[in-house]
């Protein structure tokens, strides 16, 4: 039975426009919208880091007691507003001692010890913060391991108040689980009952999100490939078998693009914006790309661009093991990015010494949106990708991504078919430097020496479409699955 109008509660850590370190963010920040369109009622809970500037927000009248086992009772001070453009509440949870702080999860020394705290923090109060505003939820959504308690602990400590309650738990990435000291059961008040290999233990440690796999009432993750592909021992991370003993209620629901921000028909980020009519505007961003990063200002020279986290699942050590014989060919690599200090240091001398390379260290949205409607080829080799965003931006841009055929990369981007003159893209197998190196090859191939197929796959590339309004659709499914 599907019920007409659902009350959600979406918690995560991170939430577009407010604080984003990756595509956690984009998600929490858009499909609340897509949901509430539906006609649902959704309100969305996050942490008031720092640098979210309390002035512009509404305190609620009452902070919230927290209980946090033996540690007592902790107070969170409560904000709202609603997401840009939208009619979705917004909550902030304001704890100084745990999130007044630079930073979500880590500074420059680290990740923050404290973080099983303050997540368990954060996902009690989300619960308490329901209960303040006599919001009944129907479901609640957690995502990713931050929220992961949320699952258990809507059965156990605040069972009487989420009786009829479901819960849904999306995977973004696998990797990220919540590996803690196990006295954190005692912060959790669930009851070490649930301390055994099948629910929170692993390795005599806590596993925030191996318990939320087996306590919620349905898994999601970001693509159907990578819901397959989390169940195999090359991507599970060590969770596979236990993955695969829930995999009836594992579902891959690809995410959406949300186009108000990421089209180069609107982008206020662009020197000059342009459409699939008028793409002339694409040259435009070109040269702004060329000029910004100080590069030789060619109209003619094909550019790759790549936006993404140094860290070893976007395929950085296959890009630094490649890059000096791309930069031998007729061609002007951009890459904007910030993570591991060896790729940091190994990217700043090669664009130390070349002349058609150019780096970026840092996170800026603005330039991430400049080198996506600047470049012609977006490079994303990802080892592992649970549904990948920025290659669907790039869809969007006219800029042809060159992917591995992982996870999301495999579901969205399909091979340039020469014979047929189809494809919205460039993808290779195997995670060699070779087949990286021969995507890429021929890739400025067919953008000097077939450009009718090449602007041709640019335009049809960006008339595809990845709505959230399609996604949100296939979360309701699943919600009302659950409820009966
Ligand atoms: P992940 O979540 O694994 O990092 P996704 O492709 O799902 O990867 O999402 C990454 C998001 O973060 C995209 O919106 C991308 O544009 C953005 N991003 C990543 N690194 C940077 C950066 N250095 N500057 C600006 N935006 C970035």
């Amino acid at each position: 039975m599907s019920k007409e109008k659902l009350n959600i509660l979406f918690a995560a850590a991170e939430v577009v426009p407010f604080a984003k370190t990756g595509g956690l963010a984009d998600v929490s920040g858009a499909l609340p919208k897509a949901i509430k369109e539906l006609g649902h009622d959704i309100i969305v809970v996050m942490p008031r880091y720092y640098k979210i500037d309390k002035s512009k927000l509404t305190k609620l009248p009452s902070p919230l007691g927290v209980p946090m086992g033996d540690m007592g009772e902790l107070w969170a001070g409560v904000y709202t507003t609603t997401l840009p453009n939208s009619e979705v509440p917004i909550y902030f949870i304001d704890h100084e001692e745990y999130f007044g702080r630079h930073g979500l999860y880590e500074d420059e020394k680290g990740g923050f010890k404290d973080n099983d705290k303050r997540f368990i923090f954060f996902s009690k109060a989300a619960l308490q913060l329901c209960k303040m505003l006599n919001f009944a939820p129907d479901v609640i959504h957690a995502n990713d391991w931050h929220t992961a308690a949320m699952p258990l602990l809507s059965k156990t400590m605040f069972y009487e108040d989420f009786l009829n309650a479901k819960s849904v738990l999306t995977i973004h990435n696998l990797q990220h689980q919540g590996n803690f000291d196990k006295g954190l059961m005692n912060v959790m008040e669930v009851g070490w009952e649930h301390f055994n290999s099948y629910e929170f233990e692993s390795y005599n440690r806590v596993n925030l999100l191996k318990g939320a796999i087996a306590h919620a009432d349905a898994i999601t993750t970001v693509s159907k490939k990578y819901a397959q592909e989390i169940q195999t021992a090359e991507f599970g991370f060590g969770l596979e078998k236990h993955i695969r003993s829930h995999s009836h209620k594992l579902f891959g629901i690809l995410n959406g693009v949300d186009y108000d921000e990421w089209s180069p028909a609107v982008d206020e980020y662009l020197v000059k914006k342009y459409d699939v009519r008028k793409f002339s505007g694409k040259k435009a961003c070109k040269k702004d790309v060329q000029t910004h990063f100080h590069l030789e200002a060619r109209d003619d020279i094909a550019i790759i661009g790549f936006v993404g986290r140094f860290a070893e699942q976007k395929g950085i050590g296959l890009i630094a093991g490649v890059l000096e014989g791309v930069l031998d060919l007729d061609v002007q690599v951009v890459m904007l990015g910030t993570g591991e200090k060896w790729a940091e240091d190994f990217f700043s001398e090669i664009a130390y010494r070349r002349p058609n390379f150019a780096l970026h260290i840092g996170y800026s949205d603005a330039l991430a949106h400049k080198i996506e409607a600047g470049s012609d080829m977006f490079l994303m080799p990802s080892i592992f990708e649970p549904c990948g965003l920025n290659q669907i931006y790039s869809l969007s841009y006219g800029t042809l991504p060159i992917v591995r055929a992982a996870g999301g990369l495999d579901d969205t981007i399909v091979n340039f078919n020469e014979l047929e003159k189809k494809g919205n893209g460039f993808k290779f197998y195997d995670a060699t430097n070779e087949a990286l190196y021969h995507t890429v090859f021929w890739a400025i191939e067919t953008y000097y020496h077939n450009p009718k197929a090449f602007v041709s796959m640019q335009k049809s590339a960006m008339k595809e479409h990845f709505g959230w309004d399609e996604a949100a659709k296939e979360y309701i499914d699943v919600y009302n699955s659950l409820i009966n």
